[in-house]
């Protein structure tokens, strides 16, 4: 199914198949332990998330495959990589050091001096964290009416009110943090924060699956925030600044987003099969339905990302494949369950693990509801089947 793809991309997704393989037992570990990643920051597929989401002229080793150099500018090539790490193992994946959504914001919006301070920091020798956060606890879908405030204090500003489910925000060196300069979706800014700064604080929030995102609380109280701090300040208008950025790197990163649960879909399917290698009837035509829908969701998803790539950002397919990634995760997990027999919850810790997990898409990035008004405009408009 994935002839079409080009063959740098092959090359990228075969090696990183190799790196993701010795993912799974570490994902139960951080399962458990929170921070069961900052012991293994040795692995390979760690070493790849942060070479393939710098760009390559910030680093010493940039990631080559035959003839080929990856930085992940491209997004079919991000997709790719995300899709086959989280096939090994998709909390550990989002639990590791490197730009992943920041980075996008950063690049969406911050200008040259910005940019350049952002990857500096991102390429030393030691590993940082960051986090890109939107959600607020009183407004999650409805992020165009956040209230987190950033208030002007002499030459500089004051950012203060609450994030919630921020992934790694309790952990992180640096982060993105929307926030609000005046009324209206068009007063919205995006601001870089450093953790260590006086009024910040961050604890991660208990869930019951995809611990590995570590989702936080977050609190500022009066962090001071000097003009250069804010992304595009002096380069872009108000109206291309913050919320922008936001909608720009939701939808950059929500073919990324269906990748991870799409690697994990494929992940349990190849689970099932190998314990159950005589399903039979029935339960082998509840398999083979949802790797048909599988694969062409793989193809649609890899379409989308490549359009992305050309320039053609189509909001309402984007919406689409990330809910149809989605229940896809659910299904998979749903079936699995009940195809391995009552016990399977209790003696396969791997199968409960993901089955847990694969709750969380439906709010990552956007929940169903939200994924389907976009179809619904597109639908409305005549352009969703086009
Ligand atoms: C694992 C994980 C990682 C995350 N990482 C991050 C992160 O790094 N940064 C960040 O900022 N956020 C993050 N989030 C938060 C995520 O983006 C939000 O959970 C999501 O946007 C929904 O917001 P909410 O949870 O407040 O739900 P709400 O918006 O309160 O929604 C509750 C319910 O109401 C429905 N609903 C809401 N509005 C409408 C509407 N207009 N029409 C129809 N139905 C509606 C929703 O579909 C949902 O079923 C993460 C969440 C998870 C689970």
């Amino acid at each position: 199914m994935t002839e079409s793809l080009p063959r740098r991309a092959v090359l990228l997704r075969d090696h990183v198949r190799e790196a993701a393989a010795e993912l799974r037992p570490l994902g139960l570990e951080l399962d458990r332990d929170p921070t069961a990643v900052d012991r293994r920051l040795d692995l390979a597929a760690v070493g790849l998330m942060r070479r393939c989401t710098i760009p390559m002229e910030y680093l010493s080793s940039p990631l080559r495959i035959g003839p080929y150099t990856y930085d992940m500018s491209s997004c079919l090539e991000h997709t790719i990589t995300i899709e086959e790490l989280s096939y090994g193992d998709a909390g550990f994946m989002l639990a590791c050091p490197g730009p992943l959504m920041s980075g996008v914001a950063v690049g969406a919006l911050g200008d040259d001096k910005q940019r350049h301070a952002y990857y500096e920091r991102l390429s030393g020798p030691e590993p940082v964290w960051t986090f890109f956060g939107l959600t607020e606890p009183d407004k999650g879908s409805a992020a165009a009416e956040l209230l987190t405030e950033l208030t002007s204090d002499g030459d500089g500003f004051r950012l203060s009110g609450a994030k919630r489910y921020v992934g790694n925000a309790a952990f992180a060196q640096l982060g993105v943090v929307f926030c609000r300069r005046a009324p209206g979706p068009l007063g919205i800014e995006a601001v870089l924060v450093d953790t260590s700064d006086p009024g910040y604080r961050a604890e991660l929030i208990p869930t019951v699956g995809m611990r590995g995102a570590r989702i936080s609380a977050m609190t500022l109280d009066g962090v001071r925030v000097e003009r250069e701090q804010i992304l595009g300040y002096d380069t872009l208008k108000p109206s291309r600044r913050g919320l922008v950025g936001a909608i720009r790197t939701l939808q950059r990163f929500r073919p990324v987003l269906a990748g991870t649960a799409l690697g994990l879909t494929r992940a349990v399917l190849d689970h099932v099969r190998a314990r159950r290698p005589t399903l039979a009837g029935d339960a082998r035509h509840r398999l083979e339905d949802i790797q048909d829908r599988l694969d062409a969701a793989r193809r649609h998803n890899y379409t989308i990302a490549a359009a992305i790539d050309a320039g053609t950002v189509r909001a309402d397919r984007i919406a689409g494949i990330k809910t149809r990634a989605a229940e896809l995760a659910e299904t998979v997990t749903l079936a699995a369950a009940d195809l391995l027999g009552p016990g399977a919850l209790l003696d396969d810790p791997w199968l409960e693990k993901v089955y847990r997990d694969a709750r969380a898409f439906e709010f990552m990035e956007g929940t169903g509801h939200i994924q389907r008004l976009a179809v619904f405009q597109g639908v409305a408009k005549g352009t969703f089947l086009q």
